[in-house]
């Protein structure tokens, strides 16, 4: 039932080095509890990363009202090796005053540029451990308003950071006209406030098929995701993965049925390269920069 992942899916953005070696991704989720994060997550890597019964283990790095929990897992197809990371934030915007809810997300994140910052000024620095957080997927609660003041002062927080990915979480609770509407007053927020969102380069020399998918992923940012990892049947007798109403069958996999399979194509089969060395090239650049100017170096 679509297990396949799909990172080994274009060959194009694989190095032979990675292909070999196998290589890592590191996803931080962000977003109030209950909004489907670790439902999302399970659903994107077709396992059970949550379950009490994986190999997880939660590390708690900061006592602090918001924790940091690592979560691996080894992932293998078409013998190409992932090594998954989803760093969870349990604790985020669930207290009643939510001011500091970013410190300790912020902390972890800066905590794993210096990490790598220093196994780069080892001598012997062959293979560092790249820890870095390749992607902060953010869900947005499903309103229908707008994003609100935390929404707006997270993403500023950590938008110099990382690749932030901003989604519109349970989007089978909106109609599809609310949704449209939706993403666009979130985007005028974005706008307003001067966020950074990721989105993928285009470039001139692309063929027309990719200048024209890249323009319509880009264009279905903020993606509306729904998560499932259970089987329904739907009115044609297909067993997907979905979520079933009165109504209908919302279908996971399905492009009209919800934005689920862009986001993967943007983290996984697309654009995981992309997203890799945009983090090592300028998030991580920009950082070092402003560190050794803060020490005189
Ligand atoms: P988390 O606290 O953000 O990790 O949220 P969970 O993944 O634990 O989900 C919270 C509840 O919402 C569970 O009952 C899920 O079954 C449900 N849920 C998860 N994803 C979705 C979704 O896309 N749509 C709807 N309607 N419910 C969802």
């Amino acid at each position: 039932l679509n297990g396949y992942v799909g990172f080994a899916n274009l060959p194009k953005q694989w190095h032979r080095k990675s292909i070999r070696r196998g290589f890592n991704l590191n996803v931080m989720v962000v977003g109030e509890s209950g909004l489907g994060k670790s439902t999302l997550m399970n659903t994107l890597f077709n396992r059970n990363l949550y379950s009490a019964s994986s190999a997880a283990i939660p590390a708690t790095e900061k006592p602090s009202a918001v924790e940091i929990e690592s979560l691996s897992a080894d992932i293998e197809e078409n013998g190409v090796r992932l090594h998954l990371t989803i760093i969870d934030t349990p604790g985020f915007g669930d207290a009643i005053n939510n001011t500091d809810s970013w410190t300790s997300i912020v902390s972890d994140i800066n905590n794993r540029f210096d990490t790598y910052l220093e196994a780069e000024s080892k001598v012997t620095r062959n293979t560092i451990a790249d820890t870095r957080v390749h992607a902060l997927i953010y869900f947005i609660e499903p309103t229908g308003h707008s994003l609100k003041p935390l929404d707006i002062t997270f993403m500023k927080q950590v938008h110099g950071k990382v690749n932030l990915v901003p989604v519109i979480a349970k989007s089978d609770t909106m109609t599809e006209e609310e949704i449209v509407e939706f993403k666009q007053r979130i985007n005028d927020d974005i706008i307003t406030h001067n966020i950074n969102i990721f989105k993928p380069a285009q470039f001139e020399n692309d063929d027309d098929d990719t200048i024209l998918s890249t323009q319509d992923l880009i264009a279905k940012i903020p993606f509306a995701v729904v998560g499932s990892t259970t089987a329904v049947t739907t009115a044609d007798d297909r067993q997907v993965r979905g979520r079933s109403y009165p109504w209908g069958v919302i279908e996971v996999d399905n492009e009209e049925h919800c934005d689920f399979v862009r986001l993967r194509d943007l983290l996984v089969r697309n654009f995981l390269e992309e997203l890799r060395e945009r983090t090592g090239n300028v998030l991580y650049e920009n950082y070092r920069t402003e560190k050794l100017k803060k020490m005189g170096i």
